[in-house]
């Protein structure tokens, strides 16, 4: 419970731990003062702890704390991807992603395909709604420059098996981009193990401050990356004639960066770390347990998704609108989302206008889903559905 409120809504965004607000107030207070520039004290302090946290960043996904660039949230990671490394393809190149992807990990490679007539696969999904790794990876072609993919759905909360699709794309000299704004909550993560290429996260769904989040990708790609916004502290030199621009991670991050923002977000790694990420799991898997069980007792409801989807739970009601739904949970003090979930094309091969979809995060408890389930019955009965 988050008060008296069944907030179910995790997946869109993570209500924050007193320790993330306490560390972002600091930083507005007693200890406000800019990055990278200063010739004071303050300054100084402020430098060592914003250059922490990359560091607290880099520790979390198993990464060098030089990969890891600071970005407003997974949106801009992908778009930073799409708008420097994007740069090298050519009329032709291909990449592939899923059919369950979020609109950030498919409207910028449209934008690039405009640009410069790339072509977009589309892998299909399994029946119970996972991305199909065989036929993904059966469509991994000689043209193939980059596989783009969620680790955890927003809708259905399905787990890629990130390593195997690593190995394949990098069979066929393909690089994997995974989008990791649903599993940096809820998976352990260590980004040498699953050897992927670029990483994206947004510090808002890991219980840290909007506006922040984390482009990770390997050293040697960055380096070959050029930059994609110009402006201050992304330079070495500058004459009215040319520019030298600095090493990464610096290259990708003009101007003066969202220091509360990353420092809130290093205090809610802190916070999540110190609670353990596997016992988040764990925590969460139960709740979705028992959300299934309790739900398929009711005949009106059509759930959707893996049986072990994480922290995600999806379903549909015969006859209402999940808007509808989300209404009347809503009176009864349950907020779930209902709609497309930015994912509107999985919703055209789902075969349904949207759903409703409860999502849980570490301070929900088996009451918060008897009051989803107490409110769904409820729905039932309003519309005059028999179970
Ligand atoms: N990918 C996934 C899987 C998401 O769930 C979201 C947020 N709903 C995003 C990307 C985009 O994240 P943001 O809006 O924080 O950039």
């Amino acid at each position: 419970m988050v008060g008296d409120w069944a907030y179910l809504d995790t997946a869109a965004t993570a209500q924050k731990p007193q320790v993330v607000i306490d560390a972002i107030a600091r930083c507005y207070g007693p200890d406000y003062a800019t990055v990278h520039r200063g010739v004071y004290e303050r300054s100084a302090t402020m430098t060592l702890r914003f250059e922490a946290a990359r560091a607290t960043v880099a520790r979390f996904i198993g990464a060098a704390t030089d990969e890891i660039v600071f970005v407003r949230g997974a949106t801009e990671g992908i778009n930073l991807v799409a708008q420097s490394w994007g740069q090298r393809l050519n009329a032709g190149d291909r990449i592939l992603i899923s059919a369950l992807e979020h609109h950030s990990n498919i409207v910028p490679w449209q934008m690039l395909r405009d640009r410069t007539g790339i072509i977009i696969d589309l892998a299909p999904l399994t029946a119970d709604g996972r991305i199909d790794e065989a036929a993904l990876i059966a469509m991994i072609r000689p043209e193939t420059r980059l596989v783009a993919i969620a680790h955890v759905s927003n809708v259905l909360g399905g787990v890629a098996d990130v390593r195997r699709l690593a190995d394949a794309a990098h069979a066929a000299g393909a690089l994997l981009l995974v989008d990791g704004c649903q599993a940096a909550p809820r998976l352990a993560l260590d980004v040498a193990a699953l050897d992927c290429d670029f990483y994206v996260m947004s510090g808002h769904k890991l219980y840290g401050p909007t506006g922040i989040g984390v482009l990770w990708a390997r050293a040697e790609i960055l380096d070959s990356m050029p930059p994609w916004q110009g402006g201050g502290a992304m330079i070495e030199t500058v004459t009215f004639e040319a520019t030298s621009y600095a090493p990464p991670p610096g290259r990708f991050e003009a101007g003066t960066p969202h220091i509360e923002g990353v420092i809130g977000l290093a205090a809610a790694i802190d916070y999540v770390t110190g609670i353990g990420i596997e016992r988040i799991h764990a925590h969460e898997a139960a709740l979705v347990k028992q959300a299934r069980a309790a739900l398929s007792g009711l005949n009106s409801i059509h759930l959707l998704g893996p049986e072990d989807s994480a922290g995600i739970l999806s379903f549909t009601m015969a006859g209402v609108h999940p808007h509808d739904i989300g209404t009347i949970l809503d009176d009864a003090g349950v907020a779930i989302r209902a709609g497309h979930h930015c994912a509107q094309p999985l919703m055209g091969v789902l075969g349904v206008p949207a759903t409703a979809r409860a999502s849980f995060g570490l301070y929900n408890s088996a009451e918060d889903v008897d009051r989803l389930v107490a409110g769904l019955t409820r729905v039932t009965r309003i519309f005059g559905i028999t179970k």
